[in-house]
């Protein structure tokens, strides 16, 4: 069988591949890879996987093209290796995936390039949800579950908590300066980036979490079953990858960052209690200086490396890997 007959079967399957040559420039790019990434294989063959198109970032908060790439590792010793890390999508936000990496080698067996393929692993159901299938049903701005869906949920939610039949975190998100967006880019824009951040939350969440638009740019998200130490790791997690998402918009890529409160409910707590908390809480983040979750117990440090800035960044041949940012 002809090369043409494997190119054309790589290109059908539902993963992402693509392959990259030593110098992490990509020179194929498969239909699966289009639609994970909203990104075309004209707008990204010939570029490297590193210049403001997918750098990964790890559960962890760690830039995976400085630190820890992939197919930087397989390069350098033909190992095949996996990770679980959040890739960049077109549209700005995260998306989980799993990627594995092996090593492509040329007639001499000399390694040439290396080639990646990877999966989703949404968890949550309300990620990446089709406005147009739902009959109206959610917010046309962010996708995401309107705010009377979330007091619904959240009012069966607190009898449970009452009956001590589950336990409830709550989130409540607010974006830092979003006002300068809209002045400075314009409303669509604003748009987008709102969507981009309520996509990047229900991606952060796990799968039976609720993520809602609240209001304006105020997101809130139901936890059920969450105790203190999830309530933190989630929301320190959906702060990492808004802080890690942006849109291009020619020269510029478009960021924000969100503050955070997160609270567990309690059995005591009223849903207008458990709601003023949380805002009362994100309000001390944006005192606090922003970009940062305040839980219960007070402001979280975050371990997370900063964002990587621009399109364009050094990128040293395999050599120095850092292993256990891929564990
Ligand atoms: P802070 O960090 O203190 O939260 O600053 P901020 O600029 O985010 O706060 P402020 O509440 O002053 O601004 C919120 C802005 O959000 C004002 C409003 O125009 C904008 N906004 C609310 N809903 C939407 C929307 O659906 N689309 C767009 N584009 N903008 C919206
Ligand atoms: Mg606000
Ligand atoms: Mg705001």
């Amino acid at each position: 069988m002809d090369k043409d007959f494997y190119v054309d079967l790589l290109d059908q399957i539902a993963d992402g591949v693509y392959f990259v040559d030593r110098d992490r420039r990509i020179t194929y790019w498969n239909g699966g890879a289009e639609h994970i990434t909203g990104y075309s294989a004209e707008e990204v063959l010939d570029h490297s996987c590193s210049e403001g198109i997918l750098r990964h970032v790890n559960d962890a908060g760690t830039q995976l093209c400085l630190h820890g790439c992939p197919l930087a590792a397989v390069m350098r010793d033909g190992q095949a290796r996996s990770a679980k890390v959040y890739l960049h999508h077109k549209d700005g936000h995260r998306v989980p995936v799993t990627v594995r990496g092996q090593a492509l080698r040329d007639e001499t067996g000399e390694i040439s390039g290396s080639v990646e393929v990877f999966t989703t692993r949404i968890e949550n159901a309300f990620a990446d949800l089709r406005v147009s299938d739902t009959n109206g049903a959610l917010d046309p701005v962010t996708g995401l579950p309107p705010r009377r869906f979330g007091e619904i949920h959240l009012d069966s939610l607190l009898k449970a908590v009452q009956e001590e039949t589950t336990t409830l975190g709550l989130l409540f998100l607010d974006v830092d300066h979003f006002k300068s967006v809209n002045d400075t880019f314009g409303h669509r824009v604003g748009d987008e980036v709102l969507r981009m951040v309520a996509q990047s939350l229900a991606n952060g969440l796990n799968r039976g979490d609720v993520p809602v638009r609240w209001g304006g740019e105020e997101l809130v998200a139901l936890l059920p079953g969450a105790d203190r130490q999830i309530v933190e790791r989630t929301a320190e997690r959906v702060r990492m990858l808004v802080e890690n998402s942006w849109i291009q918009k020619g020269d510029d890529q478009v960021r924000v960052t969100v503050s955070i409160g997160a609270t567990v409910v309690t059995a005591a707590d009223s849903a207008e209690d458990a709601l003023d908390r949380a805002d009362r809480l994100m309000y001390a983040g944006k005192t606090g200086g922003r970009n940062i979750v305040v839980a219960d117990r007070g402001a979280l440090t975050s371990k997370a490396a900063a964002p990587i800035r621009g399109t364009s960044i050094p990128w040293q041949m395999p050599g120095e890997v850092d292993e256990a940012a891929l564990a």
